[in-house]
């Protein structure tokens, strides 16, 4: 172990691209290299959880937690983590919002298990078999993480420092925090406020899009798939759902570029509070319907509301879950 600053990051719930997403910052990763010692990092090499639970409180300098909190696994190293690292930062969508894994609060834990084990016609499961808690084998008991009813986020488990939104994190917002984390960890400048959102841009998507907006009423949504739509123009004016006006900038209008909509996994921008009703209210704006009636159909053109305007922040939104 060297005398240089001490770097973990971990995986809970969710899919994984975050860890990705710190590969692609390219040879910014060798900054990583060059001012950290990784004593903890699964993904990439090979620690044990005792490995932590022996380090000092505090002993590491920077730790990027990716994935929500969903089982009691995700809970205990959340607390872990939170009790051995100076910097805590929810890295990521599920981190922060609870990510797409946050759409499991729509159902029960026994909902879903039932949904994938004996109700999933894709599954040859004859004795309905499900996964056991704890299971005694010759070479003695296995056990494994018991699975929540609510998906939660980072910061409704523990006290975090810093909120690193994205799906995952765009590259070029990684590197400049790092930049900004090493030169404040050398005492050469300040860290952020505690409890600010990093990694991100001033005002929305929409700020950072270069579509064409001219303030049109729409008379029915369509999804992409459906249509070709203008390359030019705002998707939204097109009657497809973009997140882009309830969604905070710093990906810099990645997905409107290529033609997909925004699914607004940077969160809801500042001053939000809750970013699905933030849309509902903009969609409700630009909707050209004069009697209720038309209203209704066209929301009933909305598919998946709840996975269209929460899909990455329903863990942590006023709704936060589905009453079972
Ligand atoms: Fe771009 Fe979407 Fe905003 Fe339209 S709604 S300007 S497509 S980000």
């Amino acid at each position: 172990m060297t005398d240089k600053f001490k770097f973990a990051m971990y995986w809970a719930g969710s899919c994984g691209g975050c860890e990705i997403s710190v590969l692609e910052t390219g040879t910014k990763i060798l900054d990583v290299d060059a001012n950290f010692d990784v004593v903890f990092w699964p993904a990439a090499a090979d620690f044990k959880y005792k490995d932590v639970e022996a380090y000092d409180d505090g002993f590491i300098d920077l730790c990027l937690f990716n994935g929500c909190v969903r089982n009691s696994e995700n809970e205990y190293i959340a607390k872990l983590l939170r009790q051995k690292s100076k910097v805590l930062v929810a890295f990521g969508s599920c981190a922060t919002t609870g990510g797409i894994p946050g759409l499991a609060n729509l159902a029960s834990a026994q909902e879903i298990k039932d949904l994938v084990y004996r109700d999933n016609p894709s599954l040859d499961n004859p004795d309905g078999v499900y996964p056991q808690e704890h299971y005694a084998v010759p070479e003695g008991e296995l056990d494994l993480p018991h699975m929540y009813d609510t998906v939660k986020t980072l910061a409704q488990t523990v006290d975090v420092d810093y909120f690193m939104p994205g799906c995952p994190p765009e590259s070029h917002q990684i590197a400049g925090v790092l930049d900004v984390v090493i030169t404040a960890l050398k005492g050469e400048g300040p860290l952020p406020a505690k409890g600010a959102t990093i990694g991100v841009a001033p005002k929305t998507c929409c700020d950072e899009c270069k579509r064409v907006k001219e303030e049109k009423k729409i008379s029915s949504f369509r999804r992409i798939w459906e249509f070709l739509p203008d390359p030019e123009k705002c998707l939204l004016e097109q009657g497809v759902i973009c997140m882009g006006p309830a969604t905070q900038a710093g990906c810099g209008a990645r997905c409107t570029s290529v033609g997909m909509p925004c699914r607004g996994c940077y969160g809801a921008p500042e001053g939000v509070i809750d970013q699905g009703a933030k849309m509902l209210s903009t969609v409700a704006s630009i909707v050209d319907a004069p009697t209720p009636e038309e209203i209704a159909e066209i929301a009933a053109s909305v598919p998946d509301p709840v996975g269209t305007f929460y899909r990455f922040g329903l863990a942590d939104s006023l709704l936060r879950r589905a009453k079972v």
